[in-house]
């Protein structure tokens, strides 16, 4: 732990801006103004790596997600945000992108009191990710062209198809990097021209509120973004309101279910980016130097809380003892911290209840027969830390093996041979289907077992790479469609085809 760093006082070296921003009581945001929770009711903001309150949010119920979609649906009908010229709409687009740059350390500071997660990583790579969204979609309001279609019905026609944006959008997003989960929400949903209310994960609420400011700095007209703070009463109120067109989650698989039989009531399209039990493979000939941090972090990145966690590695005999010595020292060598402590290598679990389910997900695993090689415990007596774990003699039927763990757990097991449909079998035994990794330099290797996983993202010596201009999405029971990239922006539209009769 750094010496400079006031354990006591973890805030103490923030930005006023970042202070006076915590002191806020917040309020939803609805039609460009700020407003108090019809029920007057209010939830503590916690930072996960003390427990303690350090700001308060709103509480939005069903009449104000009432009043926040029609907020966004008369902006939509109104036809203000998606008539402007594409150039218009852009430029404001992009200029979130830059005032988001502007703010950089100020959205960093937010992030890590509410999330938890290391500050470099949070500001090098989330905020500046988030930017990067802004600046990628800012690029496509004027290439969202449709077709011209050489029809063959009786006579002489003129047919194309158009791309018009979906409506109005509800934006539902979960707690790990959430700023980040934000800007994939907003970005393309206002290149398109839709308007958005969106509903921010209720242990994080702080880093989508200062984004609302942003877009209204930004010019983003009244109404067109709305952020309503609140629980899963909140979100559910969204899904099942009329008057929303869309709905963009991202979450758990289970709640993602639930949205699916709700959405239903009305057709209304929905987009899911859920979770996921990623496989990670080690061959031999792959240098074992990135593979040792490569494969740790596929894992430990936020503490194991990503919906691409390596969660399931898969190392190859010849280079297993190695692999495995590898990964537990670099894990039992990681400093466990405060992000804002510039020593910490890694953060906490978002909170008590995700705490208490890792724990027992973990008992689980070894009560089922896995071993334990390092970590396993809390770590410190202050929040939710949990030492970075590693389990070996993982097997099909162990839950550890099947289900979502969201935690700092490694499970490993070992493989031989070279059969690859055998171990694409393995890595497609999940109802998963989201990422995978394979750790080669067999190039052949590598593109013949991409070929056969199943899943919506394959990394060949990387993990967790991401990139605005880079589909993502899951197969299976990960999802539904496909954000950023040219696929993100087409989410929120709708495709028309027109045909005219010439005669
Ligand atoms: P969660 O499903 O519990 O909650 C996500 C959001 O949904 C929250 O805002 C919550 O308030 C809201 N919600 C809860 N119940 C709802 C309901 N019935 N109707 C509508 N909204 C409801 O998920 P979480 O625990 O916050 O997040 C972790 C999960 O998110 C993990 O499974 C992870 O894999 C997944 N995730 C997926 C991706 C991806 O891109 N595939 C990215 C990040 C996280």
């Amino acid at each position: 732990m750094s010496e400079s760093f006031d354990h006591a006082s973890p805030h103490a070296g923030i930005l006023e801006t970042t202070q006076r921003f915590l002191q806020r009581s917040h309020r939803l945001y609805i039609d460009g103004r700020w407003v108090d929770a019809s029920s007057g009711a209010t939830r503590p903001v916690l930072d996960p790596a003390t427990g303690q309150q350090i700001s308060v949010m709103a509480e939005g119920n069903v009449q104000d997600v009432d009043a926040a979609v029609r907020a966004a649906r008369k902006a939509f009908d109104g036809g203000e945000w998606r008539r402007l010229s594409t150039n218009e709409r852009s430029r404001i687009v992009w200029k979130i992108g830059e005032l988001i740059d502007v703010h950089a350390q100020e959205l960093a500071e937010l992030e890590v009191l509410d999330e938890g997660a290391p500050f470099a990583v949070v500001k090098d790579f989330w905020v500046r990710l988030a930017a990067d969204h802004f600046r990628y979609y800012a690029g496509w309001p004027n290439k969202l062209n449709g077709d011209t279609i050489p029809v063959n019905m009786p006579g002489e026609w003129h047919a194309y198809t158009v791309r018009e944006p979906v409506g109005v959008v509800g934006q539902i997003i979960p707690w790990n990097v959430p700023f980040l989960m934000a800007a994939w929400k907003l970005a393309p949903a206002l290149a398109a021209g839709c308007t958005v209310v969106l509903k921010p994960a209720e242990d994080t609420p702080l880093t989508a509120l200062r984004l609302a400011e942003l877009c209204r700095e930004a010019g983003v007209p009244d109404g067109v973004v709305n952020v309503i703070t609140g629980g899963g009463d909140a979100g559910a109120a969204l899904v099942a309101h009329p008057d929303i067109d869309k709905i963009a989650f991202t979450g758990s698989t289970e709640t993602g279910k639930a949205i699916v039989r709700a959405a239903a009531q009305n057709l209304k399209r929905v987009s899911l980016e859920l979770g996921g039990k990623s496989p990670v493979f080690v061959f031999p000939d792959a240098d074992l130097a990135n593979v040792i941090p490569g494969v740790a972090q596929a894992v430990l990145l936020n503490a194991g809380q990503a919906c691409t966690a390596g969660s399931r590695l898969y190392i190859h005999e010849d280079v297993y003892d190695r692999v495995i010595d590898g990964v537990a020292q670099y894990a039992s060598s990681l400093k466990l911290g405060h992000g804002l402590d510039p020593a910490s290598q890694l953060g906490p679990l978002i909170s008590a209840r995700q705490f208490s389910r890792v724990s027992r997900m973990l008992q689980t695993g070894l009560d089922e027969g896995a071993q334990l090689v390092v970590g396993g415990q809390q770590h410190g007596d202050r929040g939710y830390f949990m030492q970075p774990t590693l389990l070996t003699g993982v097997r099909p039927g162990m839950s550890v093996y099947r289900d979502e763990i969201f935690g700092p757990v490694i499970a490993a097991m070992k493989i031989s041979g070279e059969n690859l449909d055998a171990l694409a079998r393995e890595a497609n035994n999940t109802t998963y289907g989201l990422g995978a990794s394979i750790w080669t330099n067999d190039v052949k290797r590598a593109h013949q077992l991409a070929a056969r996983i199943r899943a919506g993202v394959i990394w060949i010596n990387a993990h967790h790479s991401i990139d605005a201009a880079f589909p993502f999405g899951g197969f299976k029971q990960s999802g539904w469609g496909r954000e950023m990239g040219k696929p993100g922006i087409e989410l929120y539209t709708e495709l028309k085809s027109v045909a005219i009769n010439l005669g």
